[in-house]
């Protein structure tokens, strides 16, 4: 492979840059992937997305079983058998990171396994894991290495009593009780599992609300499900202190008004972050700009350097598997010379998967405020579906925000069954630059959760029929 020449060579096989090769190789161009992990699929497919999804289906089953008499099914003898919960968890990312496997093939795209160095211009060195090395010659290069966990001062973890994301997928028992520190989106995906599982849970977040990036109305819809659950919020709260302990840990702190906090529990999760991932890559004495640790580039995503694109968690746009996907195929169409559209930041889906889940697109009731629209809101809540009342997940509801002027959709906030799947059509609805009636007028088949969506919409002319 020496005298071989890439058109492109994508660095990293996450959702980023597997998508990225993929697309090129449709393209008519020649790709070559590298990756450092022994598996495809990165953060996403085998320590993220994937993985936790599979843990909070086994927890959302669990549950359901033990209210199957609510649905007039008596069940008996339900047990949790963590280790089978484990077992399909791994079958899971195992089948997902073949499927990868499968697909780079598939599109004659070669992969390299080892750690990939820049030697600019026009080529990379891969070093594989028993140190032989390989030089690659590309035309262009893309940087799609990711993000890890980012360590917290006095925190430091030591994968059991004080545990990161990357840990806590790999438990071998539940734990007893859990401090969760950190209520974005991994946070309260973890405390939704283990709750479900046995662990008693509290959850402590710095800022006033859990999922502080989404609507308040959802953050605080969520902390009375949680509430209800049984999962105790400790919200406006910063910790400064850890102690381990025999029987697990003690972590203390302060709220924003000054009162001292102490929570005791066997295991600690700190979710608090993760960080942009470079290391070795060699972007020293390079024309690329990094800016608080992350890779700046253009809206094509173009570094400083000539022929280098960055995608995904390592440049500063938010830290999701679906975005990096659609970065790394803007980068692929730009070098293939199709003059695409560079990705539309407001229209970025963000999904929890918590119980009950959480998804959002675009501006919140109060950042539309902030940003001077004339603000008209539609609401329905899940407890006048009648879809929801047969599943029995009543909770939460559908906000749409949108402006008077125009009666154009600024954001659709959603809270309840269903709701990382409803989302979509909420994207849909905007990148077409829906109004609220038409999203309204549209017919949703009945009876299914969507019809929320509908009802919402014409909520915002207070044409709601069912409430
Ligand atoms: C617990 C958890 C749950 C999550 N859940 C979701 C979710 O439900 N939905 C969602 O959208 N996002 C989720 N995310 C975020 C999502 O995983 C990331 O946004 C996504 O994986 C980023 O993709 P990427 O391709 O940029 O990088 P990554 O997936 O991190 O992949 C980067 C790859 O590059 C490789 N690499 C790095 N440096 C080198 C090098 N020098 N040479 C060769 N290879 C290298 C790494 O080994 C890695 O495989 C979750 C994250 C976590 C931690």
């Amino acid at each position: 492979m020496a005298n071989e020449q890439f058109d492109v060579t994508i660095i990293g096989a996450g959702p980023g840059g597997y998508v990225a090769a993929i697309r090129a190789a449709q393209l008519g161009l020649k790709v070559a992937l590298v990756e450092k992990d022994k598996r495809l699929g990165g953060t996403c497919g085998l320590r993220g997305c994937i993985p936790t999804k599979q843990l909070l289906m086994s927890a959302h089953i669990y549950e359901q079983m033990q209210h199957a008499a609510d649905f007039g099914v008596q069940a008996s003898g339900i047990q949790l058998a963590f280790a089978d919960v484990q077992k399909r968890k791994d079958k899971v990312v195992m089948k997902n990171a073949k499927g990868v496997e499968y697909l780079m093939k598939k599109n004659k795209v070669t992969v390299f396994k080892g750690t990939a160095r820049l030697a600019l211009p026009g080529k990379i060195e891969v070093t594989a894991e028993d140190g032989k090395k390989e030089s690659v010659q590309t035309k262009n290069i893309i940087l799609a290495t990711g993000s890890v966990v980012r360590p917290i001062p006095g925190f430091e973890t030591d994968g059991k009593q004080v545990v990161n994301s990357d840990h806590i997928l790999e438990l071998t028992d539940v734990p007893k009780s859990l401090i969760v520190m950190g209520c974005g989106a991994v946070g309260v995906e973890f405390a939704s599992v283990y709750s479900r599982f046995g662990a008693e849970t509290t959850v402590v977040e710095l800022l006033p609300r859990l999922v502080p990036l989404e609507d308040e109305e959802v953050s605080k819809e969520l902390e009375k499900s949680f509430r209800k659950r049984g999962i105790k919020s400790q919200v406006d709260t910063k910790l400064d202190k850890l102690e381990k302990t025999d029987k697990g840990v003690v972590v203390t702190g302060k709220t924003s008004k000054g009162e001292e906090v102490k929570l005791e529990a066997e295991m600690l999760l700190v979710a608090v972050g993760r960080m942009p991932y470079k290391e070795g890559l060699g972007l020293e004495g390079t024309k690329i700009k990094v800016e608080k640790g992350f890779i700046k580039t253009d809206e094509y995503q173009q570094t400083g350097e000539k022929g280098v694109y960055a995608i995904g968690d390592v440049v500063p746009t938010p830290l999701l598997a679906h975005l990096a996907s659609k970065e790394g195929i803007v980068a692929v169409e730009h070098i293939a010379g199709k003059n695409p559209r560079p990705v539309n930041l407001r229209l970025v889906p963000s999904c929890t998967y918590c119980d009950p889940e959480v998804a959002s697109v675009g501006l919140s009731e109060a950042k539309a405020r902030e940003q001077g629209y004339d603000v008209k809101v539609g609401k329905f809540p899940f407890s006048a579906s009648g879809k929801a009342r047969i599943i029995g997940e009543e909770e939460g509801f559908v906000k749409v925000v949108s402006e008077k002027k125009y009666d154009e959709i600024l954001g659709v906030h959603i809270i309840g069954p269903h709701a990382t799947e409803l989302i979509a059509e909420a994207c849909v609805a905007m990148q077409l630059e829906s109004t609220a009636e038409e999203l309204g007028r549209t017919m949703h088949a009945h009876p299914t959760v969507s019809e929320a969506v509908m009802e919402a919409a014409e909520g915002v002319h207070d044409m709601t029929i069912h409430i």
